[in-house]
């Protein structure tokens, strides 16, 4: 998507060989017209699935799986990181190390808004070891919906995430590659 290649290039900051700063577009600041322009690029892309639910990880996948779920005409869920200890006997829940925090944080997901009949199109924001995204593929497997493929904004292709996700079968599009990173240049991928 070039139009994003152009605001990444422009408002991205690289912080170091492996960390891209997005805060001016999607981490921090969302820039709506630019968001709607991605759900449409997504629902474009996942037409031919016959989605009826959109799923992201709260919480900079809301705005883009809201534009995409908006396209969609479908429900939009957002996996809830869990702050309560209170036991849920209806939630669907996973431990995920986070990337950019440093720590172990658990998501849940209710069995009230995501069922064995969905056909579920997952959206997040930016894909490094893929730890998050396997989480929720392992909540949406255990709700017995079938994850018809995965969305990201930026792929950042020499984190081994998004390879091993594909590997896993998952049908997986992006809508930026990053190759590199190094010495503060952003290099992208076709
Ligand atoms: P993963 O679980 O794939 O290692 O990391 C995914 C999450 O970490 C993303 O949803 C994103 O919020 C955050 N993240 C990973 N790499 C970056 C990065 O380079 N820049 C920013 N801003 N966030 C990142």
């Amino acid at each position: 998507m070039e139009l994003l290649k152009q605001r990444i290039l422009q408002e991205g900051i690289v912080v170091s060989d492996q960390v891209l700063k997005l805060d001016a577009l999607l981490n921090h600041q969302v820039d709506p017209e630019l968001t709607v322009e991605m759900g449409r690029e997504f629902a474009r892309r996942f037409a031919d699935t016959g989605v009826t639910r959109v799923v992201t990880v709260e919480s900079s996948g809301i705005a883009v799986a809201f534009a995409t779920a908006l396209e969609m005409k479908v429900p939009l869920v957002f996996a809830r990181r869990k702050k309560t200890l209170l036991a849920d006997p209806d939630a669907l829940c996973e431990r995920v190390p986070s990337f950019t925090k440093g720590i172990v944080t658990d998501i849940m997901l209710s069995r009230q808004y995501i069922s064995p009949d969905d056909k579920v199109l997952f959206i997040d924001d930016i894909i490094a070891n893929g730890d998050a995204a396997r989480g929720l593929i392992k909540i949406i497997e255990r709700s017995g919906a079938e994850l018809v493929g995965l969305g990201v904004v930026v792929e950042k292709c020499f984190q081994a995430g998004a390879r091993t996700i594909r590997e896993q079968g998952v049908r997986l599009e992006s809508l930026v590659k990053i190759m590199s990173l190094t010495g503060g240049e952003i290099i992208f991928g076709d």
